[in-house]
Parts: structure tokens; C-alpha cells; sequence
């Protein structure tokens, strides 16, 4: 199916002619949690449904269904558990003035799920099936996206390896299912700096390895390296490449950009060890809509903390689908600090997190038919 076909087309439920079969189980009266109130944190709440699909190399993809969310039953033996064969997803749904709900560039989730599922042996998805899967659920769970300011419905599409074989090879099983949860907004108190490590010690993708893949092994493989940095005072760890531990590639799990003078953006170029975050790609697109010159270039970790130091940097943030833009206030590498814009939010950070949360939220017109609107009854 072409994709351009669900734009600009408002999608409510299955429509007659549709394809794609998925099976719904009603819950229970004691499944129909209601909806929290207050603040919800990130990723902790999640909604009263979720879908679910299975892959036998026998029978395919099948069963697809939508359901109560709830645990799954699997052997110790499942490969999953022992060979990290996993993928997932991140995206956010945006409650709209009038009570719609927005999906922002839901395509590009979809074909970086299949990428990410080639690079680890898995089977792709059917793409018409996983985002209509994704429509239906979070229709059926509408009450769940919430609409206080900042807020959204977290998407965590997944897929597990779940052949129970002890043995090392790619899974004749899998599990795809997608949960959702409603999240508050990222910067709780204000569009804040954050603090960044530059790890000299520890490295998280190497060029020929997973880097650009969305699997959980590279998350498990950071995590030290992020305690690490929280006990030295910092939120953020910035990676560097793993061959010559020079040229800067990610911070956390988000993409880096460095603004040089005013009205420069730099990013680094996908080399094969950087996961391609569809924020950073917005970044690029919108920014050169805006007026911004945004160029791809290798930054070698010297450069950056001399162009800080001399000022021609005046401006580096990461982005992601969390945060949107999250600044950096400073970086600490090898005992020294380095201060960014005075540990300020600068103009191009403010500038790009509100026109991009203005698309996403419906408040500006979309340019780039980015948007896709789930109507709600
Ligand atoms: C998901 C992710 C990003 C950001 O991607 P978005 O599509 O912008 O959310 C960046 N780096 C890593 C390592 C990631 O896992």
C-alpha cells in the first residue's frame, strides 16, 4: 500500500475495503483501569490495551489482535532472554485543541522499525498492518492521550525473538506487540540545560556493529557509562566513535547539533554507528525551512571544546522524541568543564522546540504534511 495514502486522509476506525484483520478482545470490567490524574512521569503508566502479533516461519505474521495489556507467558529457554534478538520503536501521539490526536512522521517510525528488524535477523512487519495496528489502539485508548501542556501518549512498538532453543541462532519466533503510556511533559520545570559527560572511557556503537539499529543490547551496553556520569554530577553521556574515540556521534539517546555563530547547525552525518532519529532528520528539514544553513559534518571532540571555549560555538542541544531539543549547559571531559552559552537555553534551541511542538501539536500549519490526525468521536 502507498504510504501518501493516509494523508491527508482523517482516520477514525477500520474502514470498509481495509485489509488488514486485527481481532479485538473486549476487557473485562477489572481490566478498565481509569485514567490517571496528576503528573504522570515518563513511561510509567500504562494504557488498558495493547496489540499483539505473532511469526511461526510456518505460518507467518498471524493473530494479529488488540487486548487487554497485561504479562506475557514465556519460557527461561526464549531466545530473547539470552541473545538480546529485540527491537523497539518511540514516538509520541499529541492531543489537539480540538480533541484530535496527531502522530507526527509515523512513516518513518514504521520503516526504521523494519531497518532496525533486518539488521538483528528478524522479520520485517507488514507496514499498512503495524501503523493501522497503532491507529486502531490508540482510538481505542483515546482517553488515555492526555492534554495538559507538554504532555503525550508514548507509542513503544517492540518486537522479541520467542523460540524456546538455548542454541545461537536467528529465532523462527516472534512476538510483536505495541504498549502505550501517557507522559508528562519532559522538562517539568522549564526548557532546562542539562549537564554532559564525555566518556573517554566507555564507547556505544561501532560502525559495522548495531549503532544505527533501534535494540536493546545498545541501551544495556550504555547504562554504565551513564551511572558513571550521574555519580560525577552530569544527566548525559556524549559518545564518541569507537575506532578513534574522536569524532562525536550521539548524547544519551539522542542526536547531537552544534550551532555555530547564529545561524549555523552542524550534526554529525550517519556513518553506520549513529541511530538516524527522526527529530535530528525534522531538525535538518525544518532548520533549512527556517533559514538556518544545516550541514552533516565529523566533529572531532578537540574542535568542540576549543570552539566553545572561543565562543564560535554558541549553542549545542540534543534531540530526540523525549525531549524534542534538550540543551547542553556543559560538558565535563577529563576533569575540565567547558560551559555553553553560559549555561543558558539558546535562541536556535527555542526557536526549533517551538516550531516543532507547534507542528506537532496542531498549532502552526504543518509544511511538510508531517502530521497524520487521528479523528476522535
Ligand atoms: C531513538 C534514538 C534517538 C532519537 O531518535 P528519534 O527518532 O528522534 O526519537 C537517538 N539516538 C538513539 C541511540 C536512539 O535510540
Amino acid at each position: 500500500m502507498e504510504l501518501g495514502l493516509w494523508f491527508p486522509i482523517l482516520r477514525t476506525t477500520l474502514q470498509e475495503g481495509d485489509t488488514v484483520d486485527i481481532k479485538v478482545v473486549p476487557l473485562k470490567e477489572s481490566e478498565m483501569r481509569p485514567v490517571p490524574t496528576g503528573n504522570y512521569g515518563f513511561g510509567k503508566t500504562m494504557t488498558n490495551r495493547m496489540f499483539t502479533q505473532y511469526y511461526s516461519s510456518d505460518k507467518g505474521w498471524h493473530d494479529a489482535t488488540i487486548g487487554p495489556y497485561g504479562p506475557f507467558s514465556l519460557e527461561p529457554a526464549t531466545s530473547v532472554f539470552h541473545y538480546a534478538q529485540e527491537i523497539f520503536e518511540g514516538t509520541k501521539a499529541y492531543r489537539l485543541t480540538d480533541g484530535n490526536i496527531n502522530l507526527f512522521r509515523p512513516w518513518e517510525n514504521m520503516k526504521r522499525f523494519n531497518n532496525s528488524a533486518r539488521r538483528m535477523a528478524m522479520p520485517n512487519v507488514d507496514e499498512e498492518e503495524h501503523l493501522e495496528a497503532i491507529i486502531q489502539l490508540i482510538s481505542m485508548d483515546q482517553e488515555w492521550t492526555p492534554s495538559q501542556p507538554g504532555s503525550a501518549l508514548y507509542i513503544r512498538p517492540t518486537m522479541i525473538a520467542t523460540e524456546p532453543f538455548l542454541g545461537v541462532h536467528a529465532s523462527s519466533n516472534y512476538l510483536h506487540f505495541v504498549i502505550l503510556s501517557p507522559v508528562g511533559a519532559y522538562f517539568a520545570e522549564g526548557f532546562n540545560p542539562v549537564p554532559v559527560h564525555i566518556s573517554h572511557e566507555y564507547r556505544r556503537a561501532v560502525k559495522g556493529g548495531t549503532g544505527a539499529a533501534k535494540t536493546g543490547g545498545n541501551y544495556a551496553a550504555s547504562l554504565l557509562a551513564g551511572a558513571d556520569a550521574k555519580e560525577k554530577g552530569y544527566s548525559q553521556v556524549l559518545w564518541l566513535d569507537a575506532i578513534e574515540g574522536r569524532f562525536i556521534e550521539e548524547v544519551g539517546a539522542m542526536n547531537i547539533c552544534f550551532v555555530y555563530g547564529d545561524d549555523h547547525i552542524v550534526t554529525p552525518p550517519l556513518t553506520g554507528s549513529i541511530l538516524p532519529g527522526v527529530t535530528r532528520d525534522s531538525v535538518i528539514k525544518l532548520g533549512r525551512h527556517l533559514g538556518y544553513q544545516v550541514t552533516e559534518e565529523m566533529v572531532d571532540v578537540n574542535d568542540l571544546l576549543a570552539d566553545i571555549q572561543s565562543g564560535k560555538i554558541s549553542e549545542v542541544f540534543g534531540c530526540g522524541t523525549a525531549a524534542v531539543i534538550a540543551p547542553v549547559g556543559k560538558f565535563g571531559y577529563r576533569d575540565e568543564e567547558y560551559i555553553v552559552n553560559n549555561y543558558e537555553v539558546g535562541p536556535v534551541a527555542k526557536h526549533l522546540y517551538q516550531q516543532l511542538t507547534d507542528i506537532q501539536y496542531g498549532r502552526i500549519l504543518d509544511p511538510f504534511d508531517w502530521t497524520l490526525t487521528i479523528k476522535v468521536d
